[in-house]
């Protein structure tokens, strides 16, 4: 049986928005998945709390952007981390 058989995964849509993508992800929030994990990095630093409660405090944020919330949503209630080391 050859690879070439299977279906091209061509119609994959986005898990939190079921918009057109290659992955998981759309476009835009695998952008606001990767600023997340980006972000960590200095609030770890800086606060040195877990993962968990970064994603609590950036979701309180007023500034924080709309298609990073849905990104921590969907993380939150799904508990799928997978998706941001996409
Ligand atoms: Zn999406």
């Amino acid at each position: 049986m050859s690879k070439s058989e299977l279906p091209k995964q061509q119609n994959k849509k986005c898990i939190i928005c079921g918009f057109y993508s290659e992955g998981s992800l759309c476009f835009k929030h695998r952008i606001a998945a990767r600023s997340l994990t980006e972000g960590y990095k200095y609030w770890k630093e800086a606060f040195d709390i877990s993962f968990n409660e970064y994603l609590r405090e950036v979701r309180k944020r007023p500034e924080t952007g709309t298609w990073v919330k849905e990104v921590i949503d969907y993380i939150v209630s799904s508990n799928d981390f997978k998706i941001l080391d996409e």
